[in-house]
């Protein structure tokens, strides 16, 4: 076998959940979109129902669909897109809450499914998802006269405590939502840290419960290891890769590993990351292939049978530090070709 391990921590997954939790007084969901941000979505949110989770998110129907086989009939699914045209059914049979974003879709929703729950999304100011001022204003009185849940918005700069966005959206959401008395939700990950003038009545983590910033005290929850396919010994002045783009400087022994940039490495990490054995970092020198990595072993006192990527050692911020990206990519790249493993939870 020769794809790398990505092993998932469902303890340390929980941990973050219930550390999250533990943070505001009020409910907290998980958002599981993307497969659960690539960790894999039928593992990852049973472990976080266990670990107290009555309320899920995800993107797309289709997404709530396969979550709903995964969790069985009792929680909350909640779709970001709203009720899509083609959506009726997949919203019915499978009982999902979808978040309303317009005036058309809260029309085809109530026709549709008269008496079936659904979420109101608003756009305090990041012009992406959901209704303006006015368009709220003049279905307000309909919306929360029917089944309606929740009323949601999101921020656009929630990562960055000191941005004056954050207090512009909050003071749009409590303008467009004060008084109504349905659950309200603006938090995300970084709104959680903003503290609980944010918090409303129900949060709503991502990338915190997956182990990455801005929820610094995270644990790590994806371990990845990849397996070395060779060893060979190189001399000074031969060349390593497309397009020769390391010189050996000394005798140096190289291994290759099984990861490339169609796993998610991304190609920029050419020459400019290392994998770790342990404790010892070790460099990638020369270009990511598609499938391929080489790694210079030199200083290892043996050959490992694999190196690992993703550790305690190295998080998917740091790899998205020098990827020039976000966390969130790293995560949501992570290959499909990986062996998935589940520990704890
Ligand atoms: C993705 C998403 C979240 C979760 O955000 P994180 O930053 O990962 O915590 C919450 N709400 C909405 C609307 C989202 O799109």
């Amino acid at each position: 076998m020769s794809t790398g391990f990505l092993n998932i921590d469902l303890t340390a997954l929980a941990h973050n959940w219930q550390a999250l939790d533990a943070m505001t007084s009020v409910e907290t969901a998980a958002v599981v979109k993307a497969d659960a941000y690539g960790l894999g979505v039928d593992k990852v949110a049973r472990a976080l129902a266990r670990a107290g989770a009555k309320t899920f998110f995800v993107a797309v129907a289709e997404e709530g669909v396969k979550l709903r086989q995964a969790l069985g009939p009792n929680p909350a699914i909640c779709v970001f897109s709203g009720h899509m045209r083609g959506d009726t059914d997949m919203i019915g049979d499978m009982g999902l809450t979808p978040m309303i974003n317009t005036v058309g879709q809260l029309t085809r929703h109530l026709e549709s499914l008269p008496g079936h729950p659904f979420g109101i999304q608003l756009d305090t100011g990041m012009n992406r998802l959901g209704m303006e001022i006015d368009d709220w204003a003049s279905v307000a009185e309909i919306a929360l006269g029917q089944n309606c849940q929740l009323v949601m918005s999101h921020l656009a700069c929630a990562d960055e405590p000191d941005h004056p966005m954050n207090r512009q959206q909050l003071d749009q959401f409590h303008l467009m939502t004060d008084g109504i008395d349905v659950p309200r939700s603006l938090a995300q990950t970084g709104g959680i840290l903003l503290g609980p003038e944010y918090h409303f009545d129900l949060t709503r983590p991502g990338v915190g419960l997956y182990g990455g910033l801005p929820f610094a005290d995270a644990q790590p929850v994806a371990h990845l290891d990849l397996p070395v396919i060779q060893l060979r010994d190189v001399a000074p002045g031969e060349t390593v890769g497309y397009g020769n783009t390391w010189t050996a400087e000394r005798p140096t022994k190289l291994v290759t590993v099984a990861a490339g940039y169609a796993d998610g490495v991304h190609r920029i990490l050419s020459n400019n990351l290392q994998l770790w054995h342990g404790a010892h970092p070790v460099p990638i020198v020369g270009r990511v292939s598609m499938d391929l990595i080489t790694v210079d072993v030199t200083d290892l006192d043996e050959v490992p049978g694999s190196l690992s990527l993703l550790s305690a050692n190295q998080t998917v911020d740091h790899i998205a530090d020098r990827a020039g990206t976000i966390g969130y990519e790293v995560l949501t790249s992570l290959g499909a070709r990986y062996q998935r493993r589940y520990s704890g939870g």
